[in-house]
């Protein structure tokens, strides 16, 4: 049987050797765990092998799993949709929330940050291919709310997250994480200090640290499969 820390290392070497071959240093790129829908104990086995960071959609799921893990010393990151509802939750619960696509859930989420925390790590959702199903700002808005974002005090801008549709091709998935690779660097250039790149998955990792990915997001691999959502 393939236990999650074989699987956490083979995602590991996977992600080495996308780096090695992009001439990149393999300490650019982060690992973020994604494991929604499951349980605290795929959690601790990914801990066990030397995992820190996870990633979670589903926030009432994430905070009783938060809570069920307060013991280990992990970072939880909020990669789902983020209804108004939910915002004091996520201020209240989580290091990062990478699926920032409105002013109004990142005002909410600077006034519910608690005090005692440091400022919540945000990246900015970006539709990068238009996909007409997803949430995400469009990328020509993009600039306009980081300048927003990155004004409020209990935040903290950090970057771009963007989740394409799924492509079978390695170079037509390199487009579509160069466009945001692109968008974020002329988002730098227009002084907004900005260091994550959060794309790629499962499926197109290599393809997105070969245009620039700073933090893959990475479930089915480790975790295994998901029954349908
Ligand atoms: C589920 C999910 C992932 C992980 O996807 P896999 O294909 O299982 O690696 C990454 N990012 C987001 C936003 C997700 O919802």
């Amino acid at each position: 049987m393939t236990t999650i820390g074989d699987k956490l290392q083979s995602v590991q070497t996977r992600i080495a050797s996308a780096c090695e071959a992009a001439g990149r240093p393999v300490t650019d790129v982060t690992l973020l765990a994604v494991s929604k829908t499951f349980g605290p104990d795929a959690v601790r086995a990914a801990f066990a092998a030397g995992q820190k960071a996870f990633g979670e959609n589903y926030i009432q799921e994430a905070v009783e799993k938060i809570a069920l893990l307060a013991d280990l010393p992990l970072e939880w990151h909020c990669i789902g949709p983020i209804q108004s509802n939910k915002t004091r939750l996520v201020a209240a619960h989580f290091h990062w929330a990478h699926s920032i696509d409105r002013l109004k859930t990142a005002q909410r989420l600077d006034e519910q940050r608690p005090e005692g925390l440091p400022p919540l790590q945000v990246c900015l959702q970006v539709n990068i291919d238009g996909g007409s199903t997803k949430s995400g700002i469009p990328p020509g808005e993009a600039l306009d709310l980081a300048r927003a974002v990155a004004a409020l005090p209990r935040l903290r801008l950090r970057g771009l997250m963007t989740i394409p549709e799924p492509l079978e091709d390695f170079d037509e998935q390199v487009a579509v994480h160069r466009r945001a690779r692109e968008l974020f660097q002329s988002l730098r250039a227009a002084g907004l200090a900005l260091d994550t790149l959060s794309m790629g998955m499962t499926a197109d990792l290599e393809a997105a640290i070969h245009a620039g990915s700073t933090m893959v997001r990475v479930g089915t691999a480790i975790f295994g499969g998901r029954p349908p959502a």
